[in-house]
């Protein structure tokens, strides 16, 4: 199952944070110097999130000039307008001819810094409700209202209070055969549809303690202003290709050469949910050489992400150098500080992303790789083959989180 379109709850009126909701749409504050919105964009862009549909509703005219039609790496964006206040279920049912069979369904003014695809279904994980939500654990305090769970299925919603049950987390995959079970509009998702779902076992959830944090009460907005940009400042493994990810055969370039490494798709998996960038850096001379085209690479990352997400893992962002000093195409054929062991790959990545050095390390095959990981400054780990997941879980820093995010 492919899931390629997120979809955003962007239309409250904010009325909480009066002032502020006044002269702009709350999504589109601005926290920690960005639009909130942008964060959430860059979420579903970097999990491999093809279109992304803003439901809006208030101040909508803010989210169109902003977003409607722009393009986030590879990812379209568009906007949808509900002619009155239909409530959240409600701007999802007005919004039936625009959705995919499957999508995730996303709370414009909270952040949870989880694995969006471990919603996703796996063979071992099937899915026959009609909605998976996120679910943020250990969050202590009053504000939140709870989830009442037996095993993965959500049977209840309970009024906010200090509990040890879960919150709602603001991140859902749904099927669009929900949309049936949405009454008369205006219409609440939390208050007139989820609590019938749970009742009719529809709704599983997983439990997560990452950092969550919602900005729709002044305090909280404040507190955000610090806090999201340091919960997205996450640690990277920058990873090398053949011989880490792929057995190295010698200029892999098309699917059927492709050999995972055992525990490799694993690895990625157990990375993105530890809550860091993966990150592919490839030497790809082969290009120089005249073997095969930049299309070609693109084309089998692209293929490896599919593969990926059939673990609920992502690879972030993909750098590749196809240049060579002895290369037979002149355009390519350059001394590259791109090409490892310069540093030029994972420098490019750590001003692209909000990269935190202290955490982030480089798995390589050969020498060349840990001089890469040396010369931007972070240590570099020889792999000499075998399980990649054993590897990883060695050599992995315990993952830092931002603590008091309830
Ligand atoms: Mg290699």
């Amino acid at each position: 199952m492919t899931i390629d379109q997120a979809v955003f709850l962007v239309g409250g009126t904010g009325s909480r944070l009066n002032e502020l909701t006044a002269a702009k749409a709350k999504p589109a504050l601005e926290v920690g110097g960005r639009p909130f919105l942008d964060y959430l964009l860059d979420e579903a862009s970097r999990h491999g999130i093809r279109r992304a549909l803003l439901l809006c509703g208030y101040r909508a005219h803010d989210l169109i000039r902003a977003y409607d039609g722009c393009t986030l790496r590879g990812m379209r964006i568009e906007a949808l307008v509900e002619p009155s206040p239909a409530g959240t279920a409600g701007a999802l049912a007005l919004a039936a001819d625009r959705l995919d069979d499957q999508f995730f369904l996303v709370n414009g003014d909270s952040l949870f810094d989880f694995n969006w695809l471990a919603l996703c279904p796996s063979p071992d994980m099937p899915w026959t409700g009609l909605v998976r939500m996120a679910l943020a654990g250990g969050i202590a305090g009053t504000r939140y209202g709870r989830v009442g769970l037996e095993g993965r299925q959500v049977r209840s919603f309970v009024a906010s209070g200090a509990s040890d049950q879960p919150i709602n987390a603001g991140v859902y995959l749904m099927r669009k055969t929900i949309l049936p079970r949405i009454g008369a509009l205006p219409c609440s998702l939390e208050r007139d549809v989820l609590p019938a779902l749970a009742a009719d076992g529809l709704i599983e959830g997983s439990v997560v303690e990452a950092p969550f944090i919602d900005i729709g009460i002044p305090e909280d907005f404040v507190r955000a202003q610090s806090l999201v940009p340091s919960i997205l400042k996450r640690p990277a493994a920058f990873l090398d290709r053949d011989g880490v990810l792929n057995e190295d055969t010698g200029y892999v370039h098309r699917i059927d050469q492709v050999r995972w490494v055992e525990g490799a798709r694993e690895a990625v998996r157990w990375l993105n949910d530890a809550g860091y960038f993966v990150f592919i850096c490839t030497n790809q001379a082969g290009i120089a050489r005249g073997y095969y085209s930049e299309n070609h690479v693109n084309d089998l990352h692209d293929w490896m992400n599919v593969e990926l997400r059939k673990v609920g893992a992502h690879i972030d962002d993909v750098e590749f150098c196809p240049y060579h000093p002895e290369g037979v195409v002149e355009r390519y054929r350059r001394i590259s500080d791109l090409r490892k062991p310069g540093p030029g790959m994972l420098k490019k990545l750590m001003a692209q992303w909000p990269v935190d050095l202290a955490g982030s390390f480089m798995i390589g095959d050969r020498d060349s790789d840990v001089e890469a990981a040396a010369a931007a400054g972070i240590p570099g780990h020889l792999f000499p083959g075998g399980n990649l997941l054993e590897f990883v879980r060695k050599i992995s820093p315990q993952r830092r989180r931002t603590a008091d995010c309830g």
